[in-house]
């Protein structure tokens, strides 16, 4: 084990990862109970996969992929922009299926574009009557209607775009995902065309790399980057004590379950993604933000980040194509475990790292991966706050 020369004395928790679940949990306990915390991050910048810096062109350009805040919820609004200025944003996304370019989720336009117009007034008007009152329905439910031509249409949907894309993504068959990931993509039952319904959908103004600075602002705060925290981490099995080098430790862990616990149950399945960034010297390369491409053999889709929200590029754009590629932990650095493959089996295997991860009073698992969850922005706020506030509770 290394010796860090960090003086454990000097702090009350140490924070692994400088994602929004490290640096939220430090935040509130710096601010609400004064409590002095150390947060590690093993790359070279906070943020997480958040993270975005501003290409040659000058073009803010997200690292880990696009990512825009969306929420209903009040409190995850108010907290986050205490540390950012949000500049409003409906994300517009669309599919290529079989060479036509449709609005993604899909939508009322999208039976236009491949019934009849007689045929395309009628479904529209049958999916209207069957799902009153809903804006939005998930395939799967279109897929178990009653009317064989909603479930025509959710076949053809399914057949173009769900099977061909889930495959690419995740290297599965549909029916051996969990239902969850399926669902998150409605099929809007209008002409809306934005891709989320959120009450609130923005961009922190000057940035993610900003906001998370903003967050980490506090005197009771300090940040490593480059410092891997797992060289410095071990566990008392037989005393459920948990020490960071050497010395006892209450630790907020938001890195990888498996990792932390040195794959003592397996490893847990995770997909992982190439970017292949492009400067193009162009104003616009597609018509929307996201561009999805299910039957495309490689890649998935292609995002522009000017149109993310919209910036000058000064005549250049540049747009991502992404890969998703197998997450495999021996390969060098870069395959990062990005979205975990819920399946029975993995859920399983991450119970039982779960709990024995209770055996250790001094740890908290929290966030995407510690907590093998594909959680959204919002979710992870949220759930940063539960959790500060269940450790204020034990101080
Ligand atoms: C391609 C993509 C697009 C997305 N788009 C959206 C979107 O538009 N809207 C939305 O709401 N959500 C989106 N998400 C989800 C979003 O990225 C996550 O919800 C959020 O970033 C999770 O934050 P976190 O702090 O849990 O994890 P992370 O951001 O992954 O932070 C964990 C940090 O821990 C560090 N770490 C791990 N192990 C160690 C160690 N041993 N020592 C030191 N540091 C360590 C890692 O380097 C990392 O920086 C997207 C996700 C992906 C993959």
């Amino acid at each position: 084990m290394k010796n860090s020369g960090i003086e454990m004395r000097e702090y009350d928790y140490i924070a692994v990862g400088a994602g929004l679940a490290g640096s939220i949990i430090a935040r509130r306990l710096a601010e609400d109970k004064g409590k002095k915390t150390l947060v590690l991050e093993r790359r070279d910048h906070i943020g997480g996969n958040t993270y975005d810096f501003r290409d040659p062109h000058g073009i803010r350009v997200q690292k880990y992929g696009p990512h825009v805040i969306h929420t209903n919820d009040e409190q995850v609004r108010r907290f986050i922009t205490r540390f950012c200025e949000p500049e409003d944003y409906r994300t517009k996304c669309e599919a290529v299926i079989n060479g036509t370019s449709t609005p993604s989720p899909f939508n009322f336009k999208t039976i236009d574009q491949f019934y009849g117009a007689e045929e395309a007034a009628a479904l529209k008007n049958r999916l209207i009557s069957y799902y009153e009152g809903r804006p939005s329905v998930t395939v799967v439910e279109l897929l178990e209607a009653e009317d064989d031509d909603i479930r025509g249409f959710a076949e053809f949907l399914f057949e173009n775009d769900y099977r061909p894309y889930t495959a690419k993504q995740w290297a599965l068959d549909p029916s051996e995902i969990d239902p969850s990931v399926l669902k998150r993509v409605p099929v809007v039952l209008s002409y809306g065309d934005t891709y989320f319904y959120d009450k609130y959908e923005f961009i922190p103004k000057n940035g993610f790399e900003e906001l998370a600075r903003s967050i980490l602002d506090h005197p009771n705060i300090e940040v490593r980057c480059k410092t891997d925290a797992l060289e410095l981490i071990s566990f008392d099995e037989a005393d459920g004590r948990v020490l960071f080098d050497n010395r006892d430790c209450r630790l907020i862990y938001t890195g990888a379950v498996d990792e932390l616990f040195q794959y003592r149950f397996g490893v847990l399945p995770y997909r992982s993604l190439h970017f292949d960034f492009r400067s193009v010297q162009q104003k616009s390369f597609q018509n929307t933000a996201i561009v999805a491409y299910p039957q495309e053999p490689g890649f998935t889709r292609i995002t522009e980040y000017t149109k993310m929200p919209y910036q000058e590029g000064g005549g250049w754009t540049c747009v991502a194509y992404e890969y998703p590629v197998p997450y495999d932990i021996r390969a060098e650095k870069g395959n990062e475990p990005y979205y975990p493959v819920l399946t029975e089996e993995s859920k399983a295997a991450y119970e039982r790292y779960r709990a024995y991860a209770e055996r250790f009073p001094g740890l908290t698992l929290c966030g995407r991966l510690a907590e093998f969850k594909y959680y959204n922005m919002d979710q992870v706020i949220l759930r940063a706050l539960e959790v500060s506030e269940e450790l204020e509770k034990r101080i």
